[in-house]
């Protein structure tokens, strides 16, 4: 058995409520299992995915698994090292807008 290994997260999801229909594509999907359909309903009568809040690692996968343009947007943490190795590039904020 390997030891446990504390991963910090690489990035975070915001949920536009007004865009998400409640369909749970994003939760079924997300491999750390980092989002969860809210016991509250919207303002359009769905239960909207919400974030855990941790975990993320802004791999992207709910996003393209999203059916309604501009639900989830995935934000990755830029790291020091990657910064310096990587320029920006516009391409970068296809899925992600770099902090
Ligand atoms: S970017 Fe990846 S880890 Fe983050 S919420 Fe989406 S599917 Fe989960
Ligand atoms: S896949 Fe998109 S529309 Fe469906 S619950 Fe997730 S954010 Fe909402």
């Amino acid at each position: 058995m390997s030891p446990a290994v504390k991963k910090e997260p690489r990035g975070y999801v915001k949920v536009d409520i007004e865009e998400c229909k409640g369909c749970g594509l994003c939760v079924d999907a997300c491999p750390p299992k980092c989002l969860f359909l809210a016991a509250e309903l919207s303002a359009y009568g769905v239960h909207p995915a919400t974030y855990t809040g941790t975990g993320c690692t802004a791999c992207g996968i709910c996003f393209y698994t999203c059916p309604e343009p501009g639900a989830i947007t995935v934000y990755r943490f830029e790291t020091p090292a990657r910064a310096a190795a990587t320029p920006a590039r516009e391409e970068d904020s296809s899925y992600a807008a770099a902090l």
